[in-house]
């Protein structure tokens, strides 16, 4: 008889964090699709985006979502914090998204039935002040529970400023969450550490669902007659810095070009990056050849990077190199080996000679270019 033995299964952990979606708790298996039913109420009108609105009635108590948006958009990590107000609220909770910077998309489609959009708060540095309007709106409309995305930045640094602010209980790197608790990461992450649902949570990214069967309201509410703070008057803010590509830390780098033993040519590559807007890392191999500086090393031994896209020019992939990448979302290889252990980590491989693609690359980027606008490429 043949058959596998238990012992031959691959379990996975019970300790995994579950995700909160618009149906409950559920644990998300990686490629599996999470269902998504509607509410179980009746939806009241269709939204123009198609979707029913959220069951509701008129609001006792208030999710307060806080968010930052950049370039009038929100990223993933900002729609799950709206989305877990929305999922976790009653019908009589009403959902409210503060957003910080300009926003040109859809409130509705977020979950939330009302936005105040904080415009000017995106083009200054001033935390306390962003804080005590915040704080104040929080205060006004008596939010229960206040959600913002545990980012390393600006977001993270405001929910433990509001927590503060509004002496309240606070969660950060929140992995799992339910109408009644909250969980983290425990010993090293081995294992999940839960209690009751605090009034403030910092959630960690991927912790929600963020697509959502129903809509909210989606109403746009006016800042001024909120706004009786004044700015910081001992905080002056310089503007922002435009760096150029090589002046952008590698960790928080969105696109980068590698070098690997494989790249002959540091300087079409380094070419390449410019033109692509790309920050340059490398394998230790091309760091110890003296193509790069030591700071420029990823991998086990050098820096972990969390980029869009990881372009990999003549690297061969090796296990210390991947544990650098192993946060990045989409891995392109340049490489002439079509077996190189990079290809089983890439998304896409280009089979070639580095020597011969990367200068080719280039050429390819300016004919479009020029086709795109033959202006500015004069
Ligand atoms: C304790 C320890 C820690 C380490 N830490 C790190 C670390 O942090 N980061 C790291 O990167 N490594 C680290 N290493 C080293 C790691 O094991 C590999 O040796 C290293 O990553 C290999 O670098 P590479 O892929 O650039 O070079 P190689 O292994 O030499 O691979 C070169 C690749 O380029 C391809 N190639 C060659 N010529 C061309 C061409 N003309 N066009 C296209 N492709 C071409 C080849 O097919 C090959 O796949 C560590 C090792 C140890 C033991």
């Amino acid at each position: 008889m043949s058959g596998t033995t238990g012992t031959d299964i691959k379990r996975r952990t019970p300790r995994r964090p579950y995700v909160v979606t618009a149906d409950g708790l559920r644990r998300i298996v990686l490629g599996a699709e999470a269902r998504g039913a509607a509410p179980t109420a009746a939806p009241i009108v269709a939204q123009p985006t198609g979707k029913p609105l959220r069951p509701r009635r008129e609001p006792v108590e208030w999710h307060v979502a806080v968010i930052q948006a950049e370039r009038g958009d929100l990223d993933g990590h900002a729609r799950e914090a709206v989305a877990a107000a929305a999922i976790l609220a009653r019908p009589e909770t009403g959902v409210l998204a503060i957003i910080l910077g300009p926003f040109s998309g859809c409130v509705a489609d977020l979950g939330a039935d009302a936005a105040l959009v904080l415009s000017e708060a995106g083009d200054r540095y001033d935390p306390e002040h962003d804080a005590e309007r915040v704080a104040a709106i929080v205060v006004r409309y008596r939010a229960k529970h206040i959600f913002l995305p545990d980012k390393p930045d600006a977001d993270g640094d405001l929910g433990r400023r509001l927590g503060v602010a509004l002496s309240a209980e606070t969660a950060a790197h929140v992995v799992e969450l339910s109408g009644t608790h909250a969980a983290v990461r425990w010993s090293g992450g081995t294992s999940v550490a839960r209690a009751g649902l605090p009034r403030v949570v910092l959630l960690a990214p991927g912790a929600v669902d963020a697509r959502l069967p129903f809509a909210g309201a989606g109403e746009i509410l006016s800042p001024e007659e909120l706004s009786a703070s004044q700015p910081d008057a001992r905080i002056r803010d310089l503007g922002l810095v435009a760096l150029g590509a090589e002046g952008v830390p590698l960790e928080e780098a969105d696109l980068i070009v590698s070098a690997g033993n494989g790249v002959a040519d540091m300087a079409a590559l380094n070419r390449l990056a410019g033109t692509l807007g790309a920050a340059v890392g490398a394998s230790r191999v091309a760091v110890d050849e003296g193509k790069c500086a030591r700071h420029q090393q990823i991998g086990a031994t050098g820096k972990t990077v969390a980029a869009t896209t990881y372009i990999a020019v003549g690297i061969s992939g090796a296990v210390q190199h991947l544990m650098g990448i192993k946060d990045c979302r989409h891995v392109i290889a340049i490489n002439r080996d079509a077996g190189a252990p990079i290809a089983g980590r890439a998304d896409l491989t280009v089979v070639g000679d580095a020597g011969e693609i990367v200068p080719a690359l280039l050429d390819e980027i300016e004919r479009r270019r020029r086709r795109n606008d033959p202006e500015a490429a004069r």
